[in-house]
């Protein structure tokens, strides 16, 4: 039983333009996060040992320059490993990790999965866009890589029944979605994960290691409300009413 962390673009000011600023994580504090976890082993390869749940895990969504100039770094100083959920369309544009960067953080033993080949919500799509996104998305890591891809991160949480049987159908064998808790059913197809947010303090992700805490539940329940508001408002709503909170957010 272990926690899986989520988290995004590592940084701040320029170091995270482009990127949602309410899940960005400073640059201490993610120091020292990790280092309230003393050890993370990419999910990618827990799951292929098939020995079990073994470890935490830091995972990162969106693939953001930072997680290659900011966070890498600090990881290798930890002797952490991590695993990178990209979109395999975006790589290399604006503000996003590039093939040559990946490479370099694939040899330093960092696992690279998919968060899709671009970020759209699964649950929103028919089932040949859906394969379609998944399918591109694992053969063009694998590809440009060389390692293999089974862990899908569905880009905003999104994901359905549809999901799941589809990327069990392509070989991922797991799905890393943003509902907080622990990982505690190694054989469950969903592995949840806690978002870290820029207001998420150290004392917050060391409580996240117990099996009950308020700030676990606390997360629980945000989730919760986010999945009513997506379910009374539909995705599309929902996202644009989210965007309009947080840009009148200073
Ligand atoms: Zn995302």
């Amino acid at each position: 039983m272990h926690p899986v962390l989520m988290y995004h673009a590592i940084g701040s000011g320029p170091e995270i333009a482009g990127a949602d600023p309410h899940y960005a994580v400073a640059e201490a504090a993610f120091a020292a996060q990790i280092a309230v976890l003393g050890t993370s082993v990419a999910l990618a390869r827990q799951v292929g040992d098939g020995a079990g749940i073994q470890a935490p895990c830091i995972t990162f969504d969106d693939g953001h320059v930072s997680n290659y100039r900011i966070a890498l770094p600090i990881l290798l100083a930890a002797g952490l490993g991590a695993e990178f959920y990209v979109n395999s369309a975006t790589v290399g544009r604006r503000g996003q990790v590039s093939w040559s960067e990946l490479r370099e953080m694939a040899a330093h033993g960092m696992s690279v999965q998919s968060h899709a080949h671009h970020h759209v919500l699964l649950s929103d799509l028919a089932a040949h866009e859906l394969r379609a996104e998944l399918e591109v998305s694992k053969k063009t890591i694998e590809d440009r890589l060389g390692q293999p891809v089974v862990v899908l991160a569905p880009p905003g949480g999104r994901y359905n029944r549809l999901t799941v049987a589809i990327a069990e159908e392509l070989g991922y064998r797991r799905l890393a979605v943003s509902r907080p808790g622990l990982w505690q059913r190694f054989d469950a197809p969903t592995v949840p994960r806690f978002p870290i947010y820029a207001s998420t303090s150290t004392a917050t992700v060391q409580r996240y290691r117990r099996r009950w805490s308020r700030d676990t539940l606390r997360a629980r329940l945000r989730y919760q409300l986010t999945q009513l508001g997506q379910q009374a408002l539909g995705n599309r709503r929902y996202e644009r009413l989210r965007n309009a909170v947080f840009a009148s957010t200073p």
